[in-house]
């Protein structure tokens, strides 16, 4: 897909503003401006609105973007050399209150085994402006609570503080309040002209994972389809 998709692909291209005056979208983005009979906006409802809609949106739509916020669930991976948690008969899954790593599997990569680590959303909030070394030092004591003090010979780790990322805000998924789905519902897949929703949110299926990304890609795209035909 992204071999056929590549000659297509503009990147490091946020767009700013997307104005179907005319019935025709024109999306601008910080290096230029296309023209198109359809858009998608394949993005959570949390971040959407940041884009300027001209001449507006509906008030639906409005309530949605209005209504939703990214989670703040990172993940810390450690690698190590050798799994060591299995000589203890350990299999490296953990549903835990420890904080700020709640829950772990293990993984393995090109020569690595990994403990993965969720953050756990508060947990996250606090960490976000603090030192890595903190982060690193409190994510370490949970695996060391979990798995032993071998946890502690890690030979590198990744961490990735999504709040602080501009173009998504947060992760793993945009969550509504209570009543904006009963209020504003219609508003999460509807299209507005020739701009059509997508992203993981406005899957009815596995929203939140890859699996309703993909959903609702091929839902816009058969949406459209069906329009033009
Ligand atoms: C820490 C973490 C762990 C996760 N774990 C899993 C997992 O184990 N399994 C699973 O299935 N899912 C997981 N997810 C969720 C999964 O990543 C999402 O469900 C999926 O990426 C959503 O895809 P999407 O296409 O809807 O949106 P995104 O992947 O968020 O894509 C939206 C894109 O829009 C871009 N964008 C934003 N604003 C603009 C703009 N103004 N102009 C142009 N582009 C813009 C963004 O840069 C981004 O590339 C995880 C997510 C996180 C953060």
């Amino acid at each position: 897909m992204a071999r056929e998709l590549s000659a297509h692909m503009v990147y490091n291209a946020p767009v700013r503003s997307i104005d179907y005056t005319d019935g025709i979208a024109t999306v601008t983005s910080d290096v230029g401006a296309y023209r198109a009979r359809r858009v998608v906006v394949a993005m959570s409802p949390a971040i959407s609105g940041q884009i300027d809609y001209r001449p507006g949106l509906p008030a639906a739509r409005i309530g949605i973007h209005r209504g939703y916020r990214m989670g703040a669930v990172s993940k810390f991976a450690a690698l190590y050399k050798r799994p060591f948690w299995r000589d203890k008969g350990l299999s490296g899954q953990v549903y835990g209150a420890g904080r700020p790593v709640d829950v772990t599997f293990e993984s393995y990569a090109e020569g690595n085994h990994i403990l993965m680590g969720f953050i756990s959303a508060d947990a996250m909030r606090r960490l976000d402006h603090a030192r890595e070394s903190t982060l690193v030092r409190e994510c370490i004591a949970n695996f060391v609570e979990y798995f032993g003090p071998e946890a502690r010979d890690f030979v590198d780790y990744g961490v990735f503080k999504w709040d602080l990322e501009p173009w998504s805000r947060g992760g793993p998924v945009a969550v509504s309040r209570p009543g904006v789905l009963t209020k504003y519902g219609t508003g999460l897949r509807e299209p507005v002209g020739p701009i059509h929703w997508a992203g993981t949110e406005t899957s009815d299926y596995w929203t939140g994972y890859m699996d309703g990304a993909v959903r609702s890609g091929r839902r816009a795209a058969r949406e459209i389809l069906d329009d033009l035909r």
